[in-house]
C-alpha cells in the first residue's frame, strides 16, 4: 500500500486520543475566522528569508506553464511549493494553485499568531491567479472553484497537518459540481470527503463519528465496499455527518469557502507547533524557525469513476535502487484513500504485476495513455533533477496531473545503486556520487543477516521494507520498548501499524514488525531511515493487544518471547536465528573507490584483536591506529599473571610474573601483524589503572596469593592499598610505566620481537608505532621512551634484524596539548585520544554523564553529546594547538585522533579541515569514516534532502 509517512493518518482506536490531544493544545486562536492582520510585521525571520518579507511577497504562484517560485526557494517555500513551482516551470501539467511561504508562519508566531495585513490581499489575489487558468471562481455557486489546502515544510515532516481535499464545497456548490460533471455521485461523494477531512483536521472531531455513521449506514443498506453507495446514500450520509458536526461543536459546519479556506491555513500553522511535529522536529534537529508553508492548489478529481485513479510512484525502486518505475496506484479514488490502506493498490508496470501475480489490471494496461505521459514525466523529472523522484499523481477522466516530486527517500543500499548508476549515466559526476551517500547511512548494510544455513521456522512471511535481520524479545508497545531497552534488552516492535507517536520505541528496537501497511507505509520509511530492520504488511499475523499475543495460526507468541525478522526478505521467524556478517555489493566498492580517490585523510581502525582487525582490513583500514593491550590482559588465562605483576612487592617478583605474560602477548602481536601486511600498527601501552585488574573476592585473593606464595592477608591489604577515590584520574597511563618499567619494558620486547617474527614470516615488516598514553609532561615520555629505545637496541642485537618503529604518544591531557612543541621534541607521531581529552577539559567523567548530559543537550546548553561528536570549538582548540604547535617543532609529525570521534562523520569533516594525517575509529566504522574523509575533501555535506 502506498503510504507515506507525512500523512500516514490513524484510524485505529488507539492513534485518536494522542492525536486530538497534540492538536486541542496547539489549535489556533482564530482557526476558522478571517486572519486578523498584526498592527506591524515585527517578525525577524532567517537571513534569506528577509528578501521575501521586505518585499512583502508572502504569496508565489504556479500554473499554466510558469511560477514565480523555483525548486531552490524550498526555504521560502517549502518542499512541496517549491517543486510544484519547478513542475509548473518545466511546462509538466501541475494544477496550478500558490504557495503561502514560511515567512508568514514565523511572522504569525512572532505576532501573537496573526498574520501579516498584506496576505488576505495577496490570497485573494492568488485565488483570481487559479481562477484565470481554470475558469472557475473561488465560492461561485454555479462554477465553483475546488482547491486542496496542502502544508508543506522545508523537510518532510510527519506531524504537520493532514492535507484537505475539495474545499470550497458547500451545499449549493456540491449541486454545481454534480450539474457541471453530470455525476451526483461523484458530487455528494466528494462532499462526505470533505466534511470528514475539514472536520477531523482543522474542527478536531474524530474520524470515528465519521466512520460510525458510514458503517451504520452500509449494514443498513445492506453494503460491503463503500463503492456501492449511490448518489442518493451520499445525499444522506453527508446529511447525518453534518449534524454530527453540529453536535459535536455546537455550530454547524461552515458553509462560506473563504471560512473555510482560511481555517485550513491556519490549522496548517498552528499544526507547526503541535506537539508531534515539536517532537519531530526535535529529534531531527529541524529549528522551529524554519516554519511550515501553505500550498492552496485547485483539486482535479481522481474520483470521477474508471478512467480516474490517483498514486504513488518512484522513478527507481527505493529499496533495491533499481532502475524501473515502482509505486502503487488507485482506481476512482482520492489522495487519502491510498492513504487509508483500506483498499489495495494496483501496480503501475505491467512487469510488476506479472511479479506479484496480482489479477488487477496495471495502470500500463488500465491507463496506457496515462501511463505513457507518467513514464514521459518521470523521465523529464529524474534528469531534472538528477535524481531519484518519488512522484504523487492523479489521474481525471484519462488526464494525467503531477501533485508533487521530490528527491525519493531510499535505503543505504538503494543509495548507492542509484548514485554509482546516475554517475555511469553521466546525470552526476563521480564526485556527486560520492557527496550523495549520507555516510552514517552506510552502517545499515554493514549490518548482519540471517546464516544461509540456518534452519527458518518461517511463521510468516510479509515484506521486505527495511533490510537487515534481528532478534528479539517481543514487544506490542513502543514505550515498553524503550523500557526494556534501557534495561538492556533487546526487542523487535511488534505493531499493527505505527506512527510518528512510535518513534521512540522505534529507535529503541532492534526491528520494527507491522501487520498492516506496505513498503511505503510510516514503518517502512521511518524504519529504511533509521536503518533498522522491518517487516511490513504480515498480514497473516494478528496482533492482540490486549492479550498481548501474536498469533500465526496455531502459533501463539506471547510478550517477551523472541522473534526474529528479516527485513530482507520479509520473513518472520520463531525465535533466535544465527546470523551472519555482510556481503558488501559491487556498488558500495565502486563508490568507496571513487571516495577514496578523492581523500586526503586517511582512516585507520581501533582494534585490539585478530578479528578486529580482519574486519578492519576487509572494511578498507590502512594501518591500526589504537590497539589497546589492556584488553589482551583481561583474558581468563592471562589474569592470574597479571595480577601476581601488579600485586608484586619486589622487582623480582614483577619480573617473574611478566615473563610469564611476554609470550603470550607477543603471540598476539604477531597475529595482528601478519593480518596487517606492513601497514603501520600503533600499539599504546597499558593504560587503564591498575585496580581494574584487581582481584576482588576473597576467593580470587587466595588464588592469586597461593600462585605468588605469599600470604592472602597482605595479598588482600595490597590490593585495597591500590583502590583509588577517581581512577580515571589516578594510578594510569604512564605513570605505570614510570612506577614500574619493567611493564612498558616487557610490551616493547613482546612488540618488537612480534615485528621480527611477523616480519619474517609475511616479507611484509610492520612498522609499529609504540605509543605511550596519557603524557603530561615531556620528561614522562623521555623517561618511557628510553626504556623502549632501549629494548629496541637489545631485540635488534638479539635478533639481527634491524627494526623500524616509532615511539609516540596520545595527547588527551589539556597540558600536552598545550605543550605539544615541546614533547614534539620527543614524540615521533601524535595520537589525540579525544574521549580523554574530552574528558579532562569538559571535567566530566563520560561514564557518570548519563544523569545530566540530556538536559544540557535538551536545553541546547550542548549543541550535542561531546563524546559522539567532538566539540569543535573547546576540546577542538586544544587540538588545533597541539597539531599546530607539534608541527612547529617537528614538520612532519604524524597527527592522527584515535577516539570514539574517528567514526563520526562531523568529527572527521573536522578532522580533515585541522589537517591530521588520519583518523581511528572502530572496524565498522572505517567505511563511514573512508566516505566522511572524502567528503570533508570535496568540501561537501552529504546532499541529504527530503
Ligand atoms: P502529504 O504531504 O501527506 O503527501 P499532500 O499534500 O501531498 O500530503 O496530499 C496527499 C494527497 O492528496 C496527494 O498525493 C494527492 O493524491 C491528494 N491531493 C492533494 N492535492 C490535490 C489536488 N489539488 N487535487 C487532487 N488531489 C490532491
Ligand atoms: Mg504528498
Ligand atoms: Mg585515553
Amino acid at each position: 500500500m502506498a503510504r507515506r509517512p507525512a500523512s500516514s493518518k490513524k484510524t485505529s482506536a488507539k492513534g485518536k486520543p494522542a492525536k486530538a490531544k497534540a492538536r486541542a493544545g496547539s489549535k489556533p486562536a482564530k482557526a476558522a475566522g478571517r486572519p486578523a492582520a498584526a498592527k506591524s510585521v515585527a517578525a525577524k525571520p532567517a537571513a534569506a528569508k528577509s528578501a521575501a518579507v521586505k518585499s512583502g511577497q508572502w504569496v508565489y504562484v504556479f500554473g499554466g506553464g510558469k511560477a514565480q517560485g523555483r525548486a531552490g526557494m524550498k526555504e521560502l517555500l517549502g518542499g512541496k511549493g517549491a517543486n510544484l513551482a519547478e513542475m509548473a516551470n518545466l511546462g509538466l501539467p501541475v494544477p496550478p494553485g500558490f504557495t503561502i511561504t514560511t515567512a508568514v508562519c514565523t511572522a504569525y508566531y512572532a505576532n501573537a499568531r496573526k498574520y501579516p495585513k498584506d496576505l488576505e490581499k495577496q490570497v485573494d489575489a492568488g485565488l483570481s491567479h487559479i481562477a484565470k487558468i481554470t475558469g472557475r471562481k473561488f465560492g461561485d455557486p454555479a462554477n465553483p472553484l475546488l482547491v486542496s489546502v496542502r502544508s508543506g515544510a522545508r523537510a518532510s515532516m510527519p506531524g504537520m497537518m493532514d492535507t484537505v481535499l475539495n474545499l470550497g464545497l458547500n451545499d449549493e456548490t456540491v449541486e454545481a459540481l454534480a450539474k457541471q460533471s453530470g455525476d451526483r455521485r461523484f458530487a455528494y461523494d466528494s462532499y462526505r470527503r470533505f466534511i470528514q477531512m475539514y472536520s477531523n483536521v482543522v474542527l478536531d472531531i474524530e474520524h470515528h463519528n465519521f466512520e460510525d455513521i458510514l458503517e451504520e449506514h452500509k449494514s443498513r443498506a445492506n453494503y460491503t465496499l463503500d463503492t456501492d453507495l449511490t448518489a442518493d446514500d451520499w445525499i444522506e450520509v453527508v446529511k447525518l455527518y453534518k449534524s454530527r458536526v453540529e453536535e459535536e461543536q455546537g455550530t454547524p459546519f461552515p458553509q462560506d469557502p473563504r471560512d473555510q479556506l482560511w481555517g485550513a491555513i491556519g490549522a496548517v500553522f498552528g499544526s507547526w507547533m503541535n506537539a508531534r511535529a515539536i517532537t519531530y522536529r526535535r529529534l531531527h534537529s529541524i529549528p522551529e524557525s524554519w516554519g511550515t508553508a501553505v500550498n492552496v492548489q485547485a483539486m482535479v478529481f481522481g474520483n470521477m469513476g474508471d478512467t480516474s485513479a490517483t498514486g504513488v510512484a518512484f522513478t527507481r525502486n527505493p529499496s533495491t535502487g533499481e532502475k524501473r518505475l515502482y509505486g502503487e496506484f488507485l482506481i476512482n479514488a482520492q489522495g487519502e484513500d491510498v492513504v487509508a490502506g483500506i483498499r489495495t493498490p494496483q501496480e503501475i508496470t505491467e512487469a510488476a504485476r506479472k511479479e506479484s501475480g496480482s489479477d488487477k489490471p496495471s495502470m500500463e494496461t488500465a491507463m496506457p495513455a496515462a501511463f505513457k505521459e507518467l513514464t514521459r514525466i518521470y523521465g523529464t523529472l529524474e534528469k531534472h533533477y538528477r535524481d531519484m523522484q518519488d512522484m504523487e499523481f492523479t489521474v481525471e477522466q484519462g488526464k494525467l496531473w503531477m501533485l508533487q516530486t521530490r528527491n525519493g527517500k531510499r535505503t543505504a543500499k538503494a543509495a548507492l545503486r542509484i548514485a554509482v548508476e546516475l554517475a555511469n549515466e553521466k546525470l552526476i559526476t563521480k564526485d556527486e556520487a560520492v557527496a550523495r551517500i549520507e555516510p552514517a547511512s552506510l552502517d545499515q548494510l554493514l549490518h548482519p543477516t540471517i546464516d544461509p544455513k540456518a534452519e527458518r521456522n518461517v511463521i510468516a512471511t510479509g515484506l521486505p521494507a527495511s533490510p537487515g535481520a534481528a532478534s528479539g524479545e517481543i514487544v506490542f508497545s513502543s514505550d515498553e520498548a524503550a523500557e526494556l531497552k534501557a534495561e538492556g534488552k533487546k526487542v523487535i516492535l511488534v505493531r499493527v501499524e505505527t506512527s510518528p507517536e512510535d518513534i521512540h520505541g522505534m529507535h529503541a528496537a532492534e526491528g520494527i514488525l507491522t501487520t498492516r501497511g506496505g513498503m511505503t507505509s510510516h514503518a517502512a520509511v521511518v524504519a529504511r531511515g533509521m536503518g533498522k530492520p522491518c517487516v511490513s504488511g504480515a498480514g497473516s499475523l494478528r496482533v492482540d493487544y490486549n492479550a498481548q499475543t501474536l498469533q500465526a495460526g496455531n502459533v501463539v507468541l506471547k510478550r517477551g518471547e523472541l522473534v526474529t525478522i528479516d527485513g530482507s526478505t520479509g520473513q518472520v521467524l520463531a525465535g533466535r536465528v544465527p546470523m551472519v556478517e555482510p556481503e558488501l555489493s559491487g556498488e558500495f566498492g565502486t563508490l568507496m573507490g571513487w571516495a577514496d580517490k578523492v581523500r586526503s585523510l586517511g582512516v585507520r581502525a581501533n582494534a585490539d584483536t585478530p578479528a578486529d582487525a580482519r574486519v578492519a582490513v576487509r572494511f578498507g583500514a590502512q594501518g591500526i591506529g589504537l590497539c589497546r593491550t589492556e584488553h589482551m590482559f583481561f583474558d581468563e588465562a592471562r589474569i592470574q599473571a597479571v595480577r601476581e605483576m601488579i600485586l608484586s612487592d619486589t622487582t623480582d617478583q614483577r619480573k617473574k610474573a611478566l615473563a610469564k605474560i611476554l609470550p603470550m602477548q607477543r603471540g598476539d602481536f604477531v597475529e595482528l601483524f601478519e593480518i596487517m601486511q606492513g601497514m603501520p600498527v600503533t600499539i599504546r601501552l597499558l593504560d587503564p589503572p591498575l585496580h581494574e585488574f584487581l582481584p576482588h573476592t576473597e576467593e580470587d585473593i587466595a588464588e592469586v596469593a597461593a600462585a605468588m606464595g605469599v600470604d592472602p592477608k597482605k595479598l588482600g591489604h595490597r590490593a585495597k592499598e591500590l583502590a583509588e577515590f577517581n581512577p580515571m584520574l589516578g594510578f594510569r597511563g604512564c605513570r605505570i610505566a614510570i612506577a614500574y618499567p619493567e611493564v612498558a619494558e616487557m610490551q616493547a620486547r613482546a612488540i618488537f620481537e612480534a615485528a621480527v617474527e611477523a616480519g619474517k614470516r609475511t616479507g611484509k615488516p610492520v612498522v609499529p608505532e609504540v605509543m605511550v598514553p596519557l603524557i603530561a609532561t615531556k620528561a614522562e615520555l623521555d623517561i618511557v621512551k628510553a626504556r623502549i629505545d632501549a629494548m629496541a637496541a637489545e631485540v635488534q642485537k638479539e635478533s639481527g634484524s634491524k627494526l623500524n618503529y616509532q615511539v609516540g604518544t596520545m595527547i588527551e591531557l589539556p597540558r600536552a596539548a598545550l605543550m605539544a612543541d615541546e614533547i614534539a621534541q620527543s614524540a615521533e607521531f601524535f595520537s589525540f585520544g579525544t574521549n580523554d581529552l574530552t574528558q579532562t577539559t569538559f571535567g566530566i567523567s563520560r561514564d557518570d554523564a548519563a544523569s545530566f548530559l540530556g538536559i544540557y543537550t535538551q536545553r541546547g546548553i550542548l549543541p550535542g553529546d561531546p563524546f559522539v561528536s567532538i566539540d569543535q570549538e573547546g576540546v577542538g582548540a586544544l587540538v588545533r594547538i597541539g597539531v599546530e604547535r607539534g608541527r612547529k617543532v617537528r614538520g612532519k609529525l604524524k597527527v592522527g585522533i584515535c577516539g570514539e570521534h574517528g567514526g563520526d562523520p562531523a568529527s572527521v569533516a573536522f578532522c580533515h579541515e585541522v589537517g591530521l594525517d588520519y583518523v581511528s575509529c572502530s572496524p565498522f566504522r572505517v567505511p563511514i569514516a573512508r566516505l566522511a574523509a572524502a567528503q570533508a575533501a570535496l568540501g561537501k555535506k552529504a546532499a541529504g534532502e527530503a
